[in-house]
């Protein structure tokens, strides 16, 4: 059986949360609601991450991000696909790259300016 220490990243209240993996079998402690359970789950199984990064334009950099968590193992091949981007200009909640590297998630300026 392996035991994992995770800390539940989904709301400010960072609940400790103990894993243990035995076979398929996941159990979860520590949650103090469903979404800790789901995210320790995941972490064990295909860990999500949201990316955050800057996209070069003709008006300068703007920051952009994905409209929903990628897999963490293509976190650094969505940034190159995002570094490859030159855009005239980009605006606020435009999105600049529709279902990146087929992971359902888009990249949205979110700039304000
Ligand atoms: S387990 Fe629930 S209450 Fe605890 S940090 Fe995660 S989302 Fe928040």
């Amino acid at each position: 059986m392996e035991k994992y220490n995770l800390t539940c990243i989904m709301c400010p209240l960072g609940c400790s949360l103990v894993a243990t993996k035995d076979g398929d079998e996941i159990k979860v402690t520590g949650n103090n609601c469903q979404r800790g359970e789901i995210f320790a789950k995941e972490e064990l199984t295909c860990p999500m991450r949201i990316v955050t990064s800057s996209v070069k334009t003709e008006k300068g950099v703007k920051s952009c991000k994905t409209s929903k968590p990628v897999p963490k193992a293509k976190i650094f091949d969505v940034m190159k696909e995002i570094e490859k981007l030159r855009l005239k200009d980009a605006k606020y909640g435009e999105v600049v790259i529709k279902n990146v590297l087929d992971t359902g998630a888009d990249i949205v300026i979110t700039a304000n300016e």
